[in-house]
């Protein structure tokens, strides 16, 4: 799975981030590319990457602040010219009032869509998305406008076979191999065996948290505390400016440090940087972060 951070920026596009977008490639893991955010003009940060919008299938809005959601109906307008003949459906995440904002610019724009929007809107803490492979749950924060976070839990995922305890039993490899992985129990020659007995360990599934705009708060923790990877605003880097990011109800790398502490975190990737800060107090800025905690700009890509 990979990351692609579109637009970094907070509040407005600067000279070097644009605002908010993040699409995560889960093609290997689930066929599809989920957009997280969609500030404007996401379709032409789109451009510099590899990503095809036609197979970005689920996009998610944290809340409606315009630095989130302005490039929405220029994405999904586009994305019905770059189409095959397939429809491909989309489904859009967001908090209640999304279809309305999305169909009244639809429709106030002349835009025609060749493919359907579904909508799953939430105004609380939820389970919003589970398949046989993910969960996505919205985890409301504390901001000046109702948002919404999200955690996308991977399930965990059955061991690999060992074939060379199966051809000891005389099982060759071939169709059964399936049957043997995906049933607690299979009977050969007559005798039951456990498969766990000829499976490796679980693989254990990823847990990424993304938290958009918020003020810090005790509880933020416990939404975090068993992720691997945590992708969070960071709009105030610079200890000194505590007050600031309150007085905005935005965060700041003291509370950074504070989930830090209390997390066991692989990776944090900090974006909704503020524009005040110009590229070298950036680079000194990131010089003094541990390796784990990286200040992303736009169009990075990471490897998770
Ligand atoms: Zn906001």
């Amino acid at each position: 799975m990979k990351v692609n951070f579109l637009g970094t920026g907070a509040g407005l596009p600067s000279k070097y981030r644009n605002t908010q977008s993040i699409v995560f490639n889960f093609m290997q893991e689930l066929k599809e590319c989920w957009m997280f955010d969609c500030g404007e003009a996401t379709q032409h940060q789109i451009m510099s990457t590899t990503i095809r919008p036609s197979k970005i299938n689920k996009i998610f809005i944290s809340h409606f602040h315009g630095d989130h959601i302005l490039g929405l109906i220029g994405f999904l307008s586009s994305r019905s010219f770059l189409l095959n003949k397939d429809e491909e459906p989309i489904t859009i995440y967001g908090p209640v009032g999304i279809k309305e904002f999305v169909d009244f610019n639809i429709r106030a724009t002349y835009s025609t869509l060749n493919y359907k929007i579904n909508f799953v809107e939430f105004d609380s803490s939820n389970k919003i998305l589970e398949n046989e492979d993910v969960v996505v749950e919205s985890v409301e924060l504390d901001h000046t406008v109702k948002c919404y976070g999200f955690k996308i839990s991977f399930k965990n995922k059955k061991g690999t076979l060992n074939v060379e305890k199966l051809q000891q039993l005389g099982i060759k490899p071939g169709p059964f191999y399936r049957t043997i992985k995906e049933q607690d129990v299979f009977e050969y020659n007559g005798v039951n065996y456990n498969s766990s007995d000829f499976l490796s360990k679980e693989k254990k599934g990823k847990v990424i948290t993304i938290i958009p705009d918020t003020i810090f708060f005790d509880d933020i923790i416990k939404i975090i505390r068993n992720s691997d990877i945590l992708i969070t605003e960071c709009t105030y880097l610079k200890e000194d400016e505590l007050q600031l990011a309150k007085n905005h109800k935005h965060m700041n790398i003291v509370d950074i440090r504070k989930i830090q502490k209390s997390c066991d975190i692989n990776k944090i990737f900090l974006t909704h940087i503020s524009s005040r800060y110009d590229k070298n107090t950036i680079k000194e800025i990131q010089e003094q972060l541990e390796e784990n905690l990286i200040v992303v700009k736009d169009l990075d890509e990471f490897n998770l």
